[in-house]
């Protein structure tokens, strides 16, 4: 196996080599394998409150104002890339059957 495969999880330090736990803030998915595998309590190694009703109902408290439409056009700068063989299932050259006909 590659060795860039590998993370290392450290559940003490709330860390794994992949860095995402130390980004976000909550586990990455190296580490729910890890406190799964050990049978550990999820809820303790992600930030208190962060997924309760209060932290939801807080995100409401001020008024959500809805931005307007925009019509962004057609962008004609970014054409889709050329496929460099046709879709579909490759054309292969068969032998004719001598038996059935
Ligand atoms: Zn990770």
């Amino acid at each position: 196996m590659h060795p860039n495969l590998w993370k290392i999880v450290d559940l003490r330090q709330r860390s794994c080599t992949c860095t995402s736990w130390v980004d976000l803030q909550f586990p990455c998915q190296h580490a729910l394998v890890v406190i799964n595998k050990l049978g550990l309590d999820i809820r303790l190694y992600y930030p208190p409150g962060l997924y309760e009703s209060k932290s939801y109902c807080t995100i409401y408290l001020n008024e959500v104002l809805a931005s307007p439409a925009v019509d962004l056009g057609e962008d004609d700068t970014q054409a889709p890339p050329i496929p460099a063989t046709k879709p579909g299932p490759k054309e292969t050259k068969r032998i004719p059957s001598n038996g059935m006909n």
